[in-house]
């Protein structure tokens, strides 16, 4: 596109010379016809009537006309009554101020320059938008290229993303290797997660640790674009990055770009931004396999992202980059202490401790505000005092409540319905595996999570069924148990519709249930299935018997929840080693 506005400017500007050109060489031209005449001659002629017109000034020489339409010059008398014999002689005698050939071609040059700017600002002007937009662009074009100096020590936390990440760096490095044993090099990586997580570093530090240029723009600069630039900006993106061989894009933002098409009728603004995503897929098709650019693309909400963006061969690997848990609080802290005067006082653990849900972002802000605080106190250190009070600047305008106090008794409620997921899993199916237990919020559950994975099976057994209803009843159990019936949390949401789901199709899809019989009421009532009474009543019959199995389940072992929620409260996420570890090890 800068091209393009060079190219223009440039016949601008060959349009201006030769204008000029012309109009001089034809001003001069037409000037060399006027003759200069003797005053004496120029009587002459007056006297036989020849003198058509007579521009009087007092200037020494003067112009004239004569009859036939020849120009020409004489001496000024400058005499007193001139004037009045050229009227009396019937000349036209005009007055205006003479000017020298020099003045003449000035004034023509200023007025073809006014001319000329006049056309240019027009076609400026007429274009302003379009140029506006062209220069934020060339602004990503200029400065979007940076030579990343982040590595992965410098991100803290998110261990299974950076170890990903590093497996993508031997591809980047050396692309042939990877074709030589015929392996398709991932073209596009999806990081997804709340703000402030660290998505930018990580791409960052895949670039700098790959060692080729980073190329970063923003999703949303995409979309308030003039008609068709959007699009040509993505084209002039992987333009750029492929000239440059090995490289790393990074989009942030990606959702502004790639949300999910409405169908049917679009407005202007989705039109372009359908334009632009096209483009983006056709060229994250269109490079190469095994070229080693990587596009790395972030998003808050990978929910509201248009699916064919996460298809195979553009962003087929999403990785999560969740809230960090203690330990990487406390690393991140630590990162963020490294280049100042921390008091020796400072215990990081204890300040790790209590930022639950605080993302990287967060941490730093709290680091730097501690450090602005001591520098204004001109204290030799930061101390403890510094952070309590940096911590209340960096939550201010959140919550007004005292946010230590309720994150603290939100960790605990998420603790034991987390637990009670947990221990409900391992006591009534064993062979099922809990990958990880965490109360810090993901983007897929409001609360903690705890996987679930049932082992590869063909079919399920009632069993295997009624087990996994009592599994998702195991968090509000655990809730009810601890804190009474009144104090339970919305935190079962998820579990519920669960719940709810399940029961229903064992009774009336599986013939399941002995009282309901091998009828199945999809058949006979549709998508009605669950406004029908008889179900509902029948349901909820068989929902409450598990319920209150599953509470017996959990308080016979709660010295096991207890030992759960003691190592989840101090660590925040727990392996499925550990747990099998209370699990066995609590008699
Ligand atoms: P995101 O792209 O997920 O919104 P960023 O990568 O822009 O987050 O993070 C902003 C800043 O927060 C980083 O520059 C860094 O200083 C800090 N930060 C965030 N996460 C981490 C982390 N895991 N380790 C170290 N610093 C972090
Ligand atoms: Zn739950």
């Amino acid at each position: 596109m800068k091209l393009l506005k060079n190219r223009r400017n440039i016949i601008i500007i060959i349009a201006i010379i030769v204008i000029v050109a012309v109009s001089t060489f034809a001003f001069l031209n037409s000037r060399q016809e006027i003759n200069k005449i003797s005053y004496i001659e120029f009587k002459e002629q007056l006297e036989k009537g020849n003198i058509e017109s007579v521009n009087l000034t007092n200037d020494a020489e003067l112009l004239g006309t004569l009859k036939s339409g020849e120009m020409f010059i004489t001496d000024n008398p400058r005499a007193e009554g001139f004037k009045e014999r050229l009227l009396s002689s019937g000349v036209d005698v005009g007055e205006t101020d003479g000017r020298s050939t020099i003045e003449d071609i000035l004034t023509m040059v200023v007025v073809l320059s006014a001319f000329v700017g006049l056309f240019y600002f027009v076609s400026k002007n007429s274009n302003k938008l379009a140029q506006k937009e062209m220069t934020q662009m060339s602004d990503i074009d200029s400065n979007g290229e940076n030579t990343s100096t982040v590595v992965f020590d410098d991100v803290a936390g998110n261990d299974e993303v950076k170890e990903c990440l590093k497996e993508m760096v031997d591809f980047i490095r050396e692309p042939e290797k990877y074709e030589r044993y015929g392996a398709r090099m991932p073209r596009g990586v999806l990081l997804y997660g709340p703000p402030g997580t660290g998505k930018t570093l990580l791409a960052k530090a895949l670039a700098g640790e790959a060692k080729v240029p980073f190329y970063a723009v923003t999703g949303s600069d995409f979309i308030q674009v003039y008609a068709g630039l959007g699009a040509s900006r993505i084209r002039s993106l992987f333009k750029k990055a492929r000239a440059a061989g090995k490289c790393v894009i990074f989009i942030d933002e990606i959702d502004a770009l790639g949300k999910k098409r409405r169908g049917g009728a679009s407005n202007g603004s989705s039109d372009e931004s359908d334009r632009t995503l096209n483009a983006l897929l056709t060229e994250m098709s269109g490079f190469k396999e095994n070229q080693g650019i990587i596009v790395v693309a972030a998003t808050n909400r990978i929910d509201t992202l248009d699916e064919a963006l996460l298809r195979p061969g553009r962003f087929d690997r999403q990785l999560e980059v969740g809230l960090p848990d203690i330990n990487a609080r406390y690393k991140i802290l630590e990162l963020h202490s490294k280049n100042k005067p921390i008091s020796k006082q400072v215990d990081l653990r204890k300040v790790a401790y209590q930022t639950v849900y605080f993302s990287g972002a967060k941490l730093e802000s709290l680091m730097n505000e501690s450090a602005m605080l001591a520098a204004r106190y001109n204290d030799s250190s930061i101390n403890m005092s510094h952070i309590d009070k940096a911590f209340y600047t960096v939550i201010a305008g959140e919550e007004k409540k005292d946010r230590s106090y309720i994150s603290i008794e939100e960790k605990k409620v998420t603790a034991y319905h987390e637990a009670g997921h947990a221990l409900v899993t391992k006591l009534t199916s064993p062979l099922n595996r809990v990958t990880k237990i965490s109360i810090i919020p993901s983007t897929k559950g409001a609360g903690g999570f705890s996987m679930n994975i049932p082992p590869d099976k063909l079919y399920q057994s009632k069993e295997d069924i009624l087990n996994n209803i009592m599994v998702a009843l195991g968090g509000r159990a655990a809730e009810e148990i601890i804190f009474g019936k009144d104090r339970v949390t919305t935190g079962a949401l998820n579990d519920l519709q669960k719940a709810t789901d399940m029961i229903v199709s064992m009774i009336a899809r599986y013939g399941m249930d002995d009282s309901t019989g091998l009828l199945n009421f999809e058949v006979l009532l549709g998508d009605s299935i669950g406004s029908n009474s008889y179900i509902i009543d029948r349901a909820r019959k068989l929902i409450e018997e598990l319920y209150i199995k599953t509470l017996d389940l959990i308080k016979e072992n709660i010295d096991k929840l207890e030992s759960i929620v003691e190592r989840l409260l101090i660590n925040e996420t727990m392996d499925e080693e550990e747990l099998n570890n209370i699990i066995s090890s609590v008699a």
